[in-house]
């Protein structure tokens, strides 16, 4: 025999209606279903993935993801309030205020964050089962443009960026978190993620262009891929764009 069908009727707010066709924004929906099942599941079957929920409730009960859902449930799924606590890391040591890992497309993204200073992970091949494990594994926060990967269960913590501009995409991330205070620019090499040391002129003689050696005596290399930076003619504008970005990202109550 075949069980009965239920109806359950769930009211988005905010900006989670981001993720509903126009036509469904702000409005109760209406969603059936058979047998047990989770809020979590009935949610992401609407198309809203699970870590951009900050509360569930129903009446005035709060729910969690895993609560069943009873026939004629009518279910409020709310954001949550921004900026959001840091993410607790399981090694302090690691003096890290948040860790990212990025799908494949934000590449551009990564370097941004990197530039910040903020652990950003990211390989062009990447797939996304590796993507998933790692932000599980490292407790790394997970960017991404695709909503079906942060419906996968063990997702805790991620975020679908609305804009496909690389720039606003770091805003939204840096307001997110309010990361803006812990901005530590030229700390990380753009193209690895690895942390820069200082280094003195005379080990990296030999690898500097002759114009480069002339003007500059500040320098700073990778520890994992040995890329070096300096403070070159470029840096004064692009301390400009950086502040620019921070005062985007920063909440005025
Ligand atoms: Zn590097």
């Amino acid at each position: 025999m075949s069980e009965a069908q239920k109806t359950a009727t769930f009211l988005f707010h905010g900006e989670l209606n981001d993720f509903l066709p126009k036509s469904r924004r702000g409005c109760p929906i209406q969603c059936q279903f058979r047998g047990r099942q989770t809020v979590k599941h009935l949610i992401e079957s609407l198309g809203v993935p699970h870590p951009e929920v900050g509360r569930l409730k129903l009446g005035d009960q709060d729910l969690s993801l895993n609560a069943l859902v009873e026939n004629g449930d009518f279910i409020e799924v709310i954001p949550p309030e921004l900026p959001l606590p840091l993410p607790s890391s399981d090694n302090d040591a690691l003096d890290e205020p948040i860790r990212f890992v990025l799908d494949n497309h934000l590449g551009r993204l990564a370097a941004y964050l990197r530039l910040f200073g903020f652990d950003a992970l990211y390989r062009n091949d990447i797939q996304d089962e590796e993507l998933a494990h790692t932000a599980c594994a490292e407790k790394r926060v997970l960017l991404t443009r695709d909503h079906r990967l942060l419906m996968r269960t063990c997702i805790q913590q991620g975020y679908w960026l609305r804009s496909k501009i690389p720039r606003q995409q770091l805003v939204e991330v840096l307001r997110r978190w309010n990361l803006a205070d812990f901005a530590r620019p030229f700390r990380r090499c753009l193209r690895c993620n690895g942390l820069l040391q200082e280094v003195s002129k005379e080990q990296i003689l030999a690898q500097l262009q002759p114009l480069t050696r002339l003007y500059y005596d500040e320098f700073r290399q990778c520890g994992i891929c040995g890329q070096i930076y300096w403070k070159g003619s470029h840096y004064e504008r692009m301390q400009i764009w950086m502040t620019t970005v921070l005062q985007a990202s920063t909440i005025t109550p």
